[in-house]
């Protein structure tokens, strides 16, 4: 993809609904989950990947459901998933047939957990990486262009940034003048949003029952959105337990 078009992207992402870059990196996410279920689902790069990620993250893994008639290609790609799991198990184990208190030997915990971190992923999630590059380039270009006229423009009239992604856009911003018009404009929206927050929370006193409710209706819902980040948008981002 090149730079121009991010960044038609991105003003064209900043004039729909929501933050423009959880936009933009949900799609680039829908975009790679279709093409391994649609086309790259029988290469066997596709499965030794499947083998060494242990499946998608928990996240994209259940995102997999909303594609439809998809239900042979997922079947194929965790079936692969599923096939290492138990070769891994049978790897470290003495013997495999037998009952489990046998199979850790004497050495019981060290081999348990031995065995645990082999069962760790081997390669991070393909959706997730693809979140992460796709969310550095919008927020590089953000960072470099954010006193362009059109950028400027489009970024004034949308609903904003979420908090991760305009920290993203803070860090990655590219002097002074494009931090600052940046923090004015996401301070303008989230003001206009907190005015809109406090306009329902009024009108859902008792006092006011019966007053018409307008679009501070779904205040609530996307200041959750506007702090949290859109569904879904950061995928599976934890830490081993
Ligand atoms: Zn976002
Ligand atoms: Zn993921």
């Amino acid at each position: 993809m090149d730079r121009s078009s991010v960044y038609f992207d991105l003003i064209e992402a900043f004039g729909q609904p929501g933050c423009a870059i959880c936009r933009l990196a949900l799609r680039d996410v829908q975009r790679h989950l279709d093409s391994l279920l649609y086309e790259y689902v029988n290469e066997p790069e596709t499965n030794d990947t499947f083998r060494r990620m242990r499946g998608l993250c928990n996240a994209h893994s259940w995102q997999l459901r909303t594609f439809r008639g998809s239900v042979l290609s997922i079947s194929i790609l965790y079936e692969a998933a599923l096939d290492e799991v138990i070769r891994t198990i049978d790897q470290a184990t003495v013997i495999p047939s037998s009952r489990l208190g046998r199979l850790l030997g004497a050495s019981g915990e060290m081999s348990a957990a031995a065995l645990a971190e082999r069962l760790e992923p081997q390669a991070p999630c393909t959706a997730c990486t693809m979140l992460d590059e796709g969310e550095a380039r919008y927020l590089r270009l953000l960072g470099d262009h954010a006193a362009d006229r059109r950028v400027e423009h489009a970024y004034r009239a949308s609903e904003g940034l979420c908090l991760p992604h305009f920290r993203g856009a803070l860090r990655a911003a590219n002097g002074s003048e494009n931090a600052g018009l940046m923090i004015m404009i996401q301070r303008a929206i989230w003001s206009k949003l907190k005015g809109e927050l406090n306009l329902f929370m009024d009108k859902y006193d008792a006092r006011h029952a019966g007053e018409p409710v307008g679009d501070e209706g779904t205040s609530w819902q996307r200041t959750i959105a506007r702090l949290a980040g859109e569904w879904n948008a950061f995928g599976q981002r934890r830490e081993k337990k």
